[in-house]
């Protein structure tokens, strides 16, 4: 392949508002490189729209990437070549990545072998791109911070969007009794039909109540957050004795009573998927793929965008009146 084979490709090229994702015609296909890390190229058919990219976007998270760069890291496509040493896949493959190195919002990217996965053929592309972040993240919370265990009761507190479906279904699958939540009727019934025995609106007053009715005054023994900043007092009321709370998402400060955790020896515990180690992530690869296997991880995705409407895809994901899923790219 020539080195001069352009691809279209979203390139940030200055920290700002969704305006700023800019796509070009004229970008140069990424090659599979022979340097220490293992890479595959792979022509992407769709590639999931996560919140932490609007945040690198805005330049407001932790890690900001050298400009111009090309945001994605959950891609779905086909093998197109591999680089030195690559054994795991080959050209043709149909896969999903949780990483890349040039960029997912683009019609080619190489990414590192460690981090391509064989699609199953029950997943089509959109949710082979709606699974990386999503469902890693859910197995981080769930499994690798919360230890929780069959027959307890876990809450999923933003349950309808791309990590609320993918928590709802692992715990489902784990033996959990499942709470979630939705901001919208519709989002709801999504959650119901995705693992959750019950459901509640975070809209509505007095929500909380029903949630402890639900367990019968005993509480939750284990919370994932989505929104921490809003929710983390009231999920300290809403957590059982000696229960845990993962903070999966939090876009702010929020005023806590630290006796909380006392009264019942609860604990907030923070997850970064950017933490996982080599180990974790090939376990949470394998529990996911006996899960697409088994037929309980089925992702599912609302809205797909094209690559010249993602600064929509930007702002919906952010601005949401009330998600369905996940928001995905397709090229
Ligand atoms: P998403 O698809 O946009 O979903 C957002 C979810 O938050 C929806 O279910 C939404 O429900 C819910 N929500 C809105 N208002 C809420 C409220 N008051 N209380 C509870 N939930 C509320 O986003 P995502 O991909 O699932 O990610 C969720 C959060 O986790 C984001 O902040 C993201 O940055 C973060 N995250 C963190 C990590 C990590 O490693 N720590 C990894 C992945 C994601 P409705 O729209 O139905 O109201």
């Amino acid at each position: 392949m020539s080195a001069s084979r352009l691809m279209r490709a979203v390139r940030v090229t200055e920290f700002g508002a969704p305006s700023v994702l800019k796509l070009s015609r004229d970008v140069s296909v990424p090659q599979p490189g022979s340097k220490q890390v293992r890479q595959v190229l792979i022509r992407v058919h769709a590639c999931g729209v996560n919140p932490v990219e609007t945040y690198i976007r805005a330049g407001t998270y932790a890690r900001k990437p050298p400009l111009p760069f090309i945001l994605g890291s959950d891609v779905a496509g086909v093998v197109e070549t591999v680089g030195e040493g690559v054994t795991a896949v080959k050209a043709g493959d149909r896969v999903f990545t949780t990483a890349t190195e040039s960029g997912g919002y683009a019609e080619f990217t190489v990414a590192p072998d460690d981090s391509v996965h064989k699609l199953p053929d029950a997943l089509d592309f959109t949710q082979g791109a709606a699974v990386g972040i999503p469902y890693f993240t859910a197995v981080r919370a769930l499994v690798h911070k919360a230890h929780v265990k069959a027959g307890e009761t876990v809450l999923i507190h933003g349950a309808s969007g791309g990590v609320g479906v993918a928590a709802c279904q692992l715990a489902r699958a784990m033996g959990l009794t499942v709470l979630g939540t939705a901001g919208t009727p519709d989002g709801m019934e999504l959650v119901l039909k995705n693992g959750a025995h019950q459901a509640f609106n975070h809209r509505e007053e007095g929500y909380t109540d029903k949630i402890m009715k639900a367990t019968e005054g005993k509480g939750v023994d284990v919370i994932v957050e989505m929104l921490s900043n809003v929710n983390l007092s009231k999920d300290l009321q809403m957590v059982a004795q000696g229960g845990r709370i993962t903070v999966v998402g939090a876009r702010g400060p929020i005023e806590i009573n630290p006796r909380d955790t006392m009264s019942k020896e609860s604990s907030i515990i923070g997850v970064a998927l950017f933490f996982a180690t080599s180990e974790e992530k090939k376990e949470s690869a394998a529990l996911l793929y006996s899960g697409m296997e088994a037929g309980w991880l089925r992702p599912v995705v609302g809205s797909k965008y094209p690559l010249d409407k993602v600064a929509q895809a930007h702002h919906d994901i952010i601005e949401s009146p009330g998600a369905a899923g996940k928001i995905v790219l397709t090229m």
